[in-house]
């Protein structure tokens, strides 16, 4: 996977340095969870505190690009960072990261219109039934 380590460089290179210092924190432990992967495209969760949302970090390995779903001005912001890094230690040392999809259900909100008032909801979404 050529394309893993030159995407690796394109973020490191236009990462700010407290920017990729706060990746690598975050990088460390089992926060960064896969989502989806296929050759061009690999799909990762940055868990952070409980009770976050976790932002998710899209990687475009055949165009070295990357989106992240946080609202950091920052670009590529610590989610990137810390999704290059872990994946590049899993390459290293083989363990693989952990699998979004067997460890736990996905949050998902859901906004919802009732008499005018907008409500949120927030469920566990999980096998794909949901659980408020
Ligand atoms: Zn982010």
């Amino acid at each position: 996977m050529e394309s893993l380590a030159s995407l690796f460089d394109a973020v490191q290179s236009d990462c700010d340095r407290a920017v990729w210092s706060r990746g690598v924190e975050l990088a460390r432990g089992e926060s960064v969870q896969v989502e989806s992967r296929d050759r061009r495209e690999i799909v990762l969760r940055v868990v952070g505190k409980a009770g976050r949302v976790a932002p998710q970090v899209t990687l475009h390995l055949a165009d070295e690009a990357w989106e992240c779903s946080c609202a950091s001005v920052d670009d590529p912001c610590e989610h990137v960072a810390a999704a290059v890094i872990a994946l590049r230690r899993e390459k290293k040392t083989g363990a693989a990261l952990p699998d979004q999809a067997e460890r736990m259900g996905r949050l998902v909100y859901l906004l919802r219109d009732q008499g005018g008032a907008l409500v949120l909801e927030r469920a566990v979404e999980f096998d794909g039934k949901r659980t408020p």
